[in-house]
This record gives C-alpha cells, structure tokens and sequence, in this order.
C-alpha cells in the first residue's frame, strides 16, 4: 500500500483552512508566519515560495523577508529579535542552510522558543526529549501523522532510523519512543546495516542517498518511511529507497515525491496554527 502523503496533507491542509476560517468569522487576528530567506540559493527559494504558496492557502499571514547573502549575524539577530517581540508575528522560521559566516546555533538559539515553529530550538529540542509539549520538527512530526492515517500502533515494535540528524533522525526516533517503540538509530558508522535494517517493523530512511535502500535490507511486511528528496541516475527525484525494488515485500510505504515531503509543510503550517492558539490562550 501506498501511502500518499500528498492526500493526506490536502486533507489536513483543509481542516486548518477551516480553523483559520473560523478565525475570520469570529473577527480574530489573523495567525502569521514569518520566513527569512538569506541569500539565493535556488533549492531554498523554492522551499520558501512553497511555504508561502501554502499559507496562502489556509488563509496564514505570510511576510517574507529575503536579505543577501552578505547580511551580518548581527543584522540577522537584530530581525528575529524584532520578530520575537512583534505581536502580529505567530511563528519565525530561518530558511536553512545560511551562508557560512553565519553560525545557524547561534541564529536559532534567538529565535523565541514559542514562535520556533519548526522546533529547532534547544528548549523544543529539550522538551521534546523530556515528553513535554513543545513545537516539534515538522517532518518527523508528518511522519508521526502519516503512521497514525494508516492506524498503525508503534507500541512494542522495532523502528529503525537510519541518519542521526537533528532535523530529521533524531527527532522522528524520539516520538517513536514516546509511542513505546524499541528505537534503533543508525549511521554512516553502523556495522552491519542490512542486518540491522532487517529487523525493522518501520524503517525510516533519512540518510540522502538516491535509492540507498533495496530489498535485502527490508523485511517483509515493513513499514518504510522514505525520507530521502535525491535525483537518480537520470535527474529523475527519487527517495533513498529503491521503491520498485522493495513495493512488493512492504507492507506500506511513502513514495518520492509526494510521500512525506508535502507533509513538511502542511506541519510547518499545523505549528503556526498551535503556537498562535498557546500566544492567544485558546
Ligand atoms: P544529513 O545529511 O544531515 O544526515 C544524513 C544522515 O545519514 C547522517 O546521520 C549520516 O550519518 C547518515 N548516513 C549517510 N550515509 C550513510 C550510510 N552509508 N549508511 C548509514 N547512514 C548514513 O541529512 P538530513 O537528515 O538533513 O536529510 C536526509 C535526507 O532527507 C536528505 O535527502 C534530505 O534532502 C531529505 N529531507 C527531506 C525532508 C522532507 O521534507 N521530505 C526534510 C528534510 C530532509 P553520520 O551522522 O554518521 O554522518
């Protein structure tokens, strides 16, 4: 079974469409995001013009604010600062990857903590290891969601996630073990992957290697999350798992593209939405 994060996150686009509608019946402010973009790097113009096509839709406030890729650090904490305390603002959120004369833990760590809208920051990253409510990054957060559409219960079964990033491996292993699942996180280190892969009930793959993952290294019946964006031998995007090799022994699994890419966003759009809900007390 396929499953399409495309339709599931139409569908959930919708309902947050319909609780911004609500907003505007009741003559409430409108929730807003704002996007830094430093630079002109074509993947992340892209990924910011996605993100403000997509607030569009739902009816978020959108405010883009592009600076060169000659910006201080300075100048670039003085913006978030006057974000953080700008009260029509509900979520901040810094384009990565910045220029190298930037430092990103530095740039992240001014962002306030309840506007961090792609959970980044290390009292969300703290809080989510604590099993505390907190803002949490959006692709494992999409993820969780898609597990829960297809009712798949994570208690007591095997996840193995392969790529240990704090935006991706990391985070999606820790809501994995909130849901009582025994976690395994691998890595360019990892000895004996396949084996280790095998094992998996799910298996997340997070490592950005075009179709990394082929059959040998998938039980039969697994899960897998793919969420590998990567261009195959004929520039044609593809995940980090060879999905004509594997769709036949899997029990589910996320194609590339539409898979868990659309459900990045339509999560960067759900933590707007709550972390304007928890600003305004409702
Ligand atoms: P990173 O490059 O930060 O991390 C990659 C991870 O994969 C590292 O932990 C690395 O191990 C591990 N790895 C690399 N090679 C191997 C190997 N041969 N065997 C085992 N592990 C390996 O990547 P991200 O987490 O940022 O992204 C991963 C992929 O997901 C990329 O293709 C990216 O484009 C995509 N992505 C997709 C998103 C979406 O919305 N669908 C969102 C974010 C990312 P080590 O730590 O030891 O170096």
């Amino acid at each position: 079974m396929i499953i399409s994060g495309k339709d599931i996150s139409t569908q959930l686009k919708d309902k947050l469409k319909e609780r911004v509608e609500i907003l505007k019946k009741e003559n409430k402010r409108i929730p807003k995001l704002a996007v830094i973009l430093v630079g002109d790097n074509q993947a992340s113009q892209v990924y910011v013009r996605n993100k403000e096509r997509a607030c569009q839709y739902v009816g978020i406030q959108s405010q883009m604010i592009n600076r060169e890729a000659s910006i201080s650090e300075k100048e670039l904490i003085d913006i978030i600062r006057q974000l953080n305390v700008d009260e029509s603002v509900d979520g901040i959120l810094v384009q990565l990857p910045l220029p190298k004369h930037i430092n990103e833990d530095r740039i992240l760590n001014v962002i306030d903590p309840l506007k961090d809208v792609d959970g980044f920051h290390p009292s969300n990253v703290a809080k989510l290891f604590l099993n505390q409510k907190a803002l949490t990054p959006c692709t494992p957060k999409g993820m969780m969601v898609l597990l829960d559409k297809i009712n798949y219960d994570l208690e007591g079964k095997e996840v193995v996630v392969v790529g240990r990033s704090h935006i991706v491996g990391k985070p999606v292993s820790m809501l994995c073990l909130q849901k009582n699942a025994t976690v395994t996180i691998a890595h360019s280190h990892t000895k004996n992957l396949k084996e280790v892969c095998k094992r998996a009930d799910v298996l997340i793959g997070a490592v950005g290697k075009a179709k990394f993952f082929n059959r040998n290294y998938i039980k039969k019946g697994a899960v897998v999350l793919d969420v590998g964006i990567n261009r195959d031998e004929n520039n044609k995007l593809c995940g980090d798992v060879d999905f004509d090799d594997v769709k036949d022994i899997v029990s589910y699994i996320t194609p590339v593209p539409n898979g868990v890419g659309p459900m990045t966003i339509t999560m960067l759009l759900s933590n707007t939405l709550d972390a304007y809900e928890q600003r305004e007390g409702l």
